[in-house]
């Protein structure tokens, strides 16, 4: 590199230097702080479980446990105590692994209209507990091909779902579309019903730990993670994710996955 002689170029030069660096360093703070506020959220995440345990085995070991009848109830809690972390431990792990760009994918042919009907049995038994519909709409009787990771879609419409019972209303709906497209592309919509999001929370939803009503959030349980892994997931694939919703009247996400030709 030639060395600079002219004192105007200089001092350019120099303040160029000196923004790069402060923007560098800005860089670093604000990842620092993100960092930080992942950390907290992690921390918050686990302990309300992990408290929970603690306290049905303490009381056990103070001696409720003699009861049978309580010492089954109570063990049946703390089990469920210890279920919720091992859910959001798995998720932390695979969000993770997502953001690192350590999580391969496994592409295949696929019908995802059967991995739709799948998906729908594991689920029948949640959505009555809600007396909720779950319905599967489409326009053929045929299998659509699909080129994709299917264990990865079957977790991306696992999260949309579990989403559309827990925030959707007693007696509501959940339906998934496919529309498949004359192009390359399929589009899969999770339509439901329920209690929809105001405008404002929209940009932020897919971002880990977000929550638009936190302690409501809480009482359904979920990490917070749902959304977050959908999107790295179908941006791993190179598709899109879309979202329609209005509060009160309920949400719609869609995304595409490419056809197998
Ligand atoms: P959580 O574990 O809290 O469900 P998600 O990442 O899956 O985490 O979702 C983030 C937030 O987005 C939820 O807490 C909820 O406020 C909102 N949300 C997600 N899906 C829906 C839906 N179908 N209807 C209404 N709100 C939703």
């Amino acid at each position: 590199k030639p060395i600079t002689t002219d004192m105007a170029t200089l001092t350019q030069e120099i303040d160029k230097y000196a923004r790069d660096k402060k923007f560098e360093i800005e860089t670093l703070h604000v990842r620092e702080e993100y960092r930080k506020e992942f950390l907290g959220n992690i921390s918050h995440e686990l302990k309300t479980p992990l408290f929970t345990v603690q306290g049905y085995i303490l009381t056990l070991l103070d001696g409720a446990g003699n009861d049978k009848n309580i010492r089954e109830k109570y063990l049946d809690r703390a089990s469920k105590g210890v279920e919720r972390l091992i859910f959001i431990v798995n998720d932390l792990d695979m969000i993770t692994k997502l953001e690192v760009g350590d999580l391969s994918l496994q592409m295949e042919k696929f019908d995802i209209v059967e991995l739709i009907s799948n998906v729908f049995e594991m689920f029948e038994m949640k959505a009555a507990k809600k007396r909720i519909t779950l319905t599967f709409d489409r326009d053929y009787n045929d299998p659509i091909y699909v080129f994709a990771d299917r264990e990865r879609i079957l977790q991306v419409l696992n999260n949309l779902i579990v989403n559309s019972i827990k925030y959707g209303h007693d007696k509501g709906t959940t339906e998934v579309s496919i529309e498949n497209l004359i192009k390359n592309k399929a589009i899969i919509r999770v339509t439901d019903n329920g209690e929809g999001i105001a405008e404002n929370h929209i940009p932020r939803l897919f971002e880990r730990f977000y929550r638009v009503d936190k302690s409501g959030s809480r009482k359904e349980g979920g990490s917070g993670l749902g959304l977050a892994i959908v999107k790295h997931i179908i941006e791993a694939h190179d598709e899109k994710i879309y979202i329609e919703s209005e509060l009160g009247v309920g949400s719609e996400f869609s995304f595409t996955l490419e056809k197998f030709k």
